[in-house]
């Protein structure tokens, strides 16, 4: 995998861009920067990596758009060691934004080729989060639990397993709704039942799908 000159000038333009449409804290921006998104597309794809824009990265799924993977990470507010369950590994690009921030991640997926895809683009990066082959809607409560939970496909409902991993005082972002369109929510929890619920606009994301085994990899 090379990283040219004309890939960081791509990079310089797009963290432009991000900044312009809202993304100010300046560490998200550095991670960005230091995270080559071209290594997780093919090849021929390579040239547009650093648009804005969606990619197929493989069983029928894509790689979320930059501006949503920074939106997402700056609602969760990510502070150094924070625990963090994602949902939705994928390609693994945010998965490595999380553990450039300093997060302590754990991330499920329940496809396994992007499972193994990823797994081999972390190590590649040297980071060492628990990616798990399994299914989302149950989280991981053994490793749990979590100060921040991020769903990065779109949710039908808030999965009651997940609403329970989270910290007192912790944050979970998802996107919910249906197929189409999904509501960015952020859900702070303020005691075991309570929560506060703010909504940051429509999004659309590829769909949290059921799946029944749960393998730890
Ligand atoms: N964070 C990813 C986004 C990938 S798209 C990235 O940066 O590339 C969302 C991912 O969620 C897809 O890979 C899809 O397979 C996965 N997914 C869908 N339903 C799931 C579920 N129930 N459990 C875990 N992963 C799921």
């Amino acid at each position: 995998m090379i990283d040219t000159y004309k890939h960081k000038g791509l990079r310089k333009n797009l963290i432009n861009e991000l900044r312009e449409k809202g993304i100010t804290d300046y560490k998200i921006l550095e991670a960005f920067d230091a995270i080559p998104r071209h290594y997780f597309l093919d090849t021929v794809f390579e040239q547009q990596a650093y648009s804005n824009i969606a990619f197929q990265i493989g069983a029928g799924q894509t790689i979320s758009h930059p501006f949503t993977v920074a939106f997402q990470t700056s609602l969760l507010g990510i502070k150094k060691s924070d625990s963090v369950l994602e949902i939705g590994t994928g390609s693994g690009f945010q998965t490595c934004i999380l553990c450039e921030l300093g997060a302590k991640v754990v991330s499920i997926e329940r496809q396994r080729e992007l499972f193994i895809k990823a797994k081999e683009m972390l190590r590649f990066f040297k980071f060492t989060p628990r990616l798990i082959y399994g299914d989302g809607y149950k989280g991981q409560e053994s490793l749990g639990p979590y100060d921040k939970i991020l769903v990065t496909c779109g949710a039908p409902f808030i999965p009651e397993d997940l609403k329970k991993q989270l910290k007192i005082g912790g944050i979970m972002v998802i996107p919910v709704g249906d197929r189409d369109k999904q509501k960015m929510l952020r859900l702070t929890k303020i005691n075991q039942n309570e929560y506060i619920e703010e909504s940051y606009g429509d999004f659309s994301f590829v769909p949290m799908l059921e799946r029944t085994n749960h393998i730890i990899g």
